[in-house]
């Protein structure tokens, strides 16, 4: 039986975090420059991250994203990837992808694609060599474009690149990542700024609205809705109408809600199970496997957590209370 929410929501899609450690300090999600992180001994291990995925699957989950913090900075992250893609059945292709900063990507790229890697989604916020490096903190704007290369070569296409767009930081450069995904024939994924910095410098002035962005770019390269629907994708998606290459994604769940259609749920470095970005709750899977529980009590407390997912997140509402933990512990 497949995985359904009290809100007869289907949960196909599965983050799993494989850190909470960074190499960069996003100003939007882990500024400081100390945090408190996990002690190794409460992150989950690669055998029982491939147990809980094999029950994931066995649930309908066909999608896995793996992401952090920056999963790339797991050691030998291909073991676990061919793990996982042991996983995949005949009725179940299971699709494996990976978000990482780019920064230890290069160099990984061929054996991450031999293991059974099927996406990779690159961040990206600014295509200022300066700003980049105020943005993350590291003068990692080459390694991004030599990511993009080494992932088209070992055959990781089409790449997806996600910038988060914030006012007064980067805005400036809408037209430029939309020329950016025209000349490298990308998808260029522009994300609203979300209350989930570990910080707590987000502010609502802060937002440069999907709609703002759309705008922006628009003016210069005109865009066509691709579908009419965004289904259990988050983005509304754009292709540019004089059939140049690339793709426009917009993301825009702060100005527009699209919690209705969630089809996700997420495991965090430490095991916990989170059925929302910005959950206050969590469900412990990592206890409860080193406990011994059985794989039928496992999928127990899969199916009453995802019973316990959350309607719709509470960002606009005045009464708001931020998630329990920020993006980098979370795994975005
Ligand atoms: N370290 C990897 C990376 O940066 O690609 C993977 C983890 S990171 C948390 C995943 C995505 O979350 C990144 O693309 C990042 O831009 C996005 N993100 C982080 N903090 C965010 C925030 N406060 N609002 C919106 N997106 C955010
Ligand atoms: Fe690290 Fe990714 Fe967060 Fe930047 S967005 S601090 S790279 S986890």
């Amino acid at each position: 039986m497949k995985l359904k929410d009290s809100y007869e929501r289907e949960i196909r899609d599965l983050r799993i975090s494989l850190t909470d450690r960074c190499n960069f300090r996003c100003f939007y999600c882990l500024p400081s420059s100390k945090p408190t992180l996990n002690q190794k001994a409460n992150i989950l291990t690669f055998e029982e991250i491939a147990d809980l995925s094999s029950i994931f699957v066995e649930l309908g989950i066909d999608k896995i994203r793996l992401t952090g913090g920056e999963p790339l900075l797991r050691k030998n992250i291909t073991t676990l990837i061919a793990m996982l893609a042991k996983l995949r059945t005949s009725t179940n292709r299971l699709d494996i992808a990976l978000t990482t900063n780019g920064y230890l990507f290069p160099e990984t790229a061929f054996e991450l694609r031999a293991a059974g890697l099927d996406r990779v989604t690159l961040s990206l916020d600014s295509l200022r060599r300066e700003r980049f490096t105020e943005i993350t903190g590291v003068d990692g704007l080459d390694k991004v474009y030599e990511s993009i290369e080494a992932a088209k070569r070992v055959g990781l296409d089409p790449v997806k690149i996600n910038a988060v767009v914030v006012r007064g930081r980067n805005e400036d450069e809408l037209a430029d990542f939309a020329g950016f995904a025209r000349d490298y024939n990308v998808k260029m994924r522009l994300i609203e700024f979300m209350p989930l910095d570990s910080d707590d410098n987000w502010r609502r002035d802060l937002v440069v609205t999907g709609r703002e962005m759309f705008n922006s770019i628009n003016v210069q390269f005109p865009l066509e809705l691709i579908g009419t629907t965004r289904g259990s994708g988050t983005s509304w998606r754009y292709r540019f109408r004089d059939g140049a290459p690339g793709e426009i994604g917009i993301i825009a769940p702060v100005s527009e809600m699209f919690c209705g259609q969630c089809s996700r749920i997420r495991l965090t470095a430490d095991g916990q199970i989170r059925t929302c970005l910005f959950s206050r709750v969590e469900h412990d899977l990592r206890e409860a496997k080193r406990e011994g529980a059985t794989r039928a009590e496992l999928i127990g407390l899969i199916r009453a957590a995802v019973e316990k997912k959350e309607p719709r997140h509470y960002i606009n509402d005045p009464d708001f209370e931020p998630a329990s933990r920020s993006m980098s512990f979370i795994g975005g």
